[in-house]
């Protein structure tokens, strides 16, 4: 791929190809058919054609083959993106969103006509309310930080209607940096409490927080650190204490599908991302979804439509008695609902379980291959991620857990998270995710073994990585403000 990058230098763009006249495909003008853009468009037909690059298909196929082959995805090999669930997506979930009785619908369609979208999603929510132990679902919000979003409006609806909306929500310091943004978004004061020196809830902490201020407490479990939190029970409790709402960012549930459910431990809501637990494509900024589960006192205040069945066992959309409103365009993204549910209904029950099982201990098993190489943080059995420490080589070689990431893809790996959770110095945050063969756990292993080597006999090595890319190391201050894809593009050269 870099080879054949290099050979071609730099690639022009589809506008810099344009060529005025050339055309894919040539269909007979409108005016062929009798009928005029203008009588069918009015006072919006176009007076100009639109300002869009004018090449053949071939061009077109060539343009994106090209950029196919500079990017990296689960198909090309392994991503151990940590938070972020970069898992296999099985190509029959490809095939069920296209079946054009799905792909063909409108969203502005009669609901007698659209009885079979309906049903999957009305299925679809029972499936995640049966996963997530919260009886009230929307699948409305179009990805987990609007689903954070959206249950904050949905705990302010719930408390203003017993008088008083409150002014706080209080998050733990290894959230998710959504969660703070969030809270800003929907109109609350964030008060972010520290972590124990093990990455738990600091109990006393966070009673010290609580107050009749408080709206809500959220928090990630297992967290982000790859940790399950035992005192959940004690957490949920004291936060109902003070009249409080629980919230869980189930952004991830890959580690405890089918093991435990957050209703059960006390939460009274929580989002689901599809795009990561339920193996929905995700990247490159989406589509994504990321539906909110309840408890049943919070269902009306759910955002709606929602899909319902009513008593002749046909399903209809239904707005919830007292729903804050809508959140996004018809029921939501519906091509990802596909997706989710065809996953959902080829594992099964016990499939899913099997997934959070062997998440966990793929995670075990990487974490336990490179111990020795790098210091785990946190060092515990983990749930379906864990965080290395790069702080060590760093200090004994220069090289640093950016390095580590560049090299990484000169071995054919995707870089984990790095830098996240910001209380780990150098940290690098691995999720290789229950897809992953563990052949190609050995094979990272490997690598990152090796690495911790050559940082040692040859630094220059991975502090000038990557080598075999199509584009070389960026600069990184450079290219957050500039952001300019053409300077990216250029260095394909
Ligand atoms: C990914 C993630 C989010 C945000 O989800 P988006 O769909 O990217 O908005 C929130 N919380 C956690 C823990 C996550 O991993």
């Amino acid at each position: 791929m870099s080879d054949f990058c290099r050979d071609q230098g730099p690639r022009p763009t589809l506008y810099e190809s344009s060529r005025p006249g050339a055309r894919c495909l040539r269909p007979p003008a409108c005016d062929s058919a009798g009928i005029s853009a203008a009588a069918l468009f009015g006072a919006y037909a176009r007076t100009s054609p639109p300002a869009l690059p004018q090449v053949s298909e071939l061009e077109i196929m060539r343009h994106y083959d090209h950029l196919a082959r500079m990017n990296f995805g689960v198909d090309t090999g392994s991503y151990p993106l940590g938070s972020c669930t970069m898992k296999y997506n099985p190509r029959i979930n490809e095939v069920a969103a296209r079946l054009p009785g799905f792909a063909q619908l409108h969203p502005a369609q009669p609901d007698s006509t659209v009885q079979g979208a309906l049903r999957l999603m009305y299925e679809l929510q029972e499936d995640l309310a049966a996963a997530s132990g919260l009886p009230g679902v929307s699948l409305q919000p179009a990805a987990g930080a609007h689903g954070e979003y959206t249950a904050l409006m949905v705990f302010r609806a719930a408390l203003t209607a017993t008088g008083n909306p409150r002014k706080k929500v209080i998050l733990p310091d290894t959230a998710h940096g959504t969660n703070p943004a969030s809270v800003a978004m929907a109109g609350y004061d964030v008060v972010t409490v520290p972590s124990t020196e093990g990455g738990l809830v600091d109990m006393e902490a966070l009673r010290a927080a609580l107050d009749k201020d408080t709206a809500a407490f959220m928090l990630t479990n297992p967290n982000t650190v790859g940790i399950f939190d035992p005192q959940i029970l004690e957490i949920t409790r004291a936060v109902h204490e003070v009249g409080a709402f629980a919230y869980c960012d189930g952004a991830n549930l890959n580690a405890i599908l089918g093991i435990t459910r957050p209703g059960d431990l006390g939460f009274d809501a929580l989002h689901i991302n599809l795009h990561k637990t339920f193996s929905t494509p995700h990247g490159g900024g989406g589509p994504g979804a990321g539906p909110l589960c309840v408890s049943a006192a919070l269902a009306p205040y759910l955002p709606g439509p929602v899909a319902a069945r009513n008593s002749e066992g046909t399903y209809e959309r239904m707005t919830p008695s007292a729903s804050i409103g809508r959140v996004r365009a018809a029921l939501g993204n519906f091509a990802v609902f596909v997706r989710a549910y065809t996953y959902i209904k080829a594992l099964g029950a016990e499939g899913l379980k099997g997934v959070a099982e062997q998440a966990v201990l793929s995670a075990n098993y990487l974490r336990v291959c490179l111990q020795d190489s790098f210091p785990v943080a946190y060092d515990r059995i983990c749930m379906h991620e864990f965080v290395l420490s790069g702080a060590r080589l760093k200090a004994e070689t220069g090289v640093s857990t950016l390095d580590i990431a560049k090299r990484l893809l000169d071995y054919g790996f995707h870089p984990p998270t790095i830098y996240f959770p910001l209380i780990v110095n150098e940290a690098m945050m691995f999720e290789p995710t229950e897809t992953e063969p563990l052949a190609a756990l050995d094979a990272l292993a490997d690598a990152l073994k090796t690495m911790a080597e050559e940082a040692k006999t040859d630094p220059e090595l991975l502090k000038s990585a990557p080598h075999t890319t199509p584009v070389r190391r960026l600069d990184e201050a450079q290219a957050a403000r500039n952001p300019n894809l053409r300077v990216v593009h250029r260095f394909c050269s």
